[in-house]
């Protein structure tokens, strides 16, 4: 599915750069798989011309919340599948490991991903090993800082922040002491933490308030599954944010929508969005559960956006600045510049009428579809794999 090309010149496009400040006609010139110049009608200096009429032109695309560990459990999916086979360049897994696996995750899924492939370790020893419906930070046991520490300093290069599972069912008897434990770790390491909220796996437990979680939070922190239906989300018994809610994103707590297979839900998306709050990221959480739907892949829970409101650039900005940013790597990440890496989505938008289903099932008329094109990675280009999406 890859085409190898050092010299190339990406030729005709609209070039949406949301970080670098471009919206418009833009070619990019590419050598030796570096950006070698950015400009409208640019010559193409001996590099073969790559005709990108009518498509966009992207920072190549970045999904901040997965499960990528191929064979683990239920969930595990190649890299590939959601990364380069979807128009994406970079993806994030969030928690399939824990420190025991790390090493086992850099080796068989980072090194092997033709995708960038960067990690949230679980705070839980247990990471994704047994399910995410068990307690896995309900013994004390199964949270040692040192061993936390020593993995993520051994892998800054691919380790972004520290995972956890703030529901009823994962911290069991607990309670809040993971969250107290992982806000210290998060303070030394100096990385942020990924925060599941939403009791979507959880059966027979009391849910965790959002508010409680939120208190062990701070600036840069990230919550993900904004948009859940399941008790422990952002909206009250009365379809009202919880105060605490607006005054986290007020203090820098960032929120992510994670897709995933529970997790979005246009109505409670509209109310949130109703009253102000916006995502700053927008993420599958896609898993081999989830590709053939609701999920299928980043252009498309884009897409969903774009049909709760957002439009094209908004969602662009999400899943390229913003993305860059929840994981701490404005300016490397996320943005097109001259002397970097080439890392480039192409996508196809279109002009037509859908509906767009989430994870419960409701529908929305959805008046734009992106589908990927290329996902370019220096000198190689990626066609996307092929299969159905709505
Ligand atoms: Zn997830």
């Amino acid at each position: 599915m890859a085409q190898h090309l050092s010299n190339y010149l990406l030729k005709g496009g609209r070039l949406i750069d949301p970080a670098g400040g471009n919206d418009g006609l833009l070619d990019v010139r590419v050598r030796d798989g570096k950006i070698d110049a950015i400009g409208a009608n640019l010559d193409a200096d001996g590099a073969a011309v790559i005709d990108v009429q009518d498509h966009v032109v992207t920072p190549g695309l970045i999904d901040v919340h997965l499960h990528l560990m191929k064979g683990l459990g239920a969930f595990g999916v190649d890299p590939d599948i959601f990364g380069v086979g979807s128009g994406v360049t970079t993806v994030v897994d969030a928690g399939s490991a824990g420190h025991t696996l790390l090493n086992v995750f850099r080796n068989y899924v980072t090194d092997n991903a033709k995708t960038r492939v960067l990690n949230y370790i679980n705070l839980s020893t247990l990471g994704g090993v047994s399910g995410p419906g068990y307690s896995i930070l309900a013994d004390p046991r199964l949270i040692d800082e040192a061993k936390i520490e020593q993995a993520v300093e051994a892998n800054r290069d691919i380790i972004v922040g520290i995972k956890i599972m703030a529901t009823g069912g994962a911290l069991g008897a607990q309670g809040l002491k993971p969250l107290e434990r992982a806000r210290k770790l998060g303070d030394e390491l100096k990385i942020p933490l990924l925060v599941h909220i939403g009791e979507s796996w959880s059966k027979g437990t009391e849910p965790v308030a959002v508010g409680d979680v939120l208190k062990y939070l701070r600036a840069s922190d990230i919550v993900t599954h904004m948009f859940t239906v399941h008790p422990g989300g952002l909206l009250d018994a009365n379809g009202k944010l919880w105060p605490q809610v607006r005054d986290a994103k007020e203090s820098g707590i960032l929120m992510d929508v994670g897709h995933g297979l529970h997790n979005l839900n246009f109505d409670v998306a509209r109310k949130v969005l109703d009253q102000g709050l916006r995502p700053d990221g927008v993420s599958t959480d896609g898993h081999r559960g989830n590709r053939a739907g609701p999920v299928y892949d980043l252009p498309t829970t884009m897409a969903k956006l774009m049909a709760l409101g957002f439009t094209l650039n908004q969602v662009i900005e999400m899943a390229t600045a913003n993305a860059a940013r929840l994981l701490g790597r404005t300016g490397e990440l996320g943005t097109l510049k001259v002397g970097a890496p080439a890392e480039i989505s192409v996508l196809k938008i279109e002009d037509r009428e859908w509906q767009a289903v989430d994870s419960q099932k409701g529908a929305i008329p959805a008046h734009q579809a992106i589908t990927p094109v290329y996902a370019i990675r220096g000198e190689s280009i990626y066609a996307p794999l092929t299969f159905e999406r709505p």
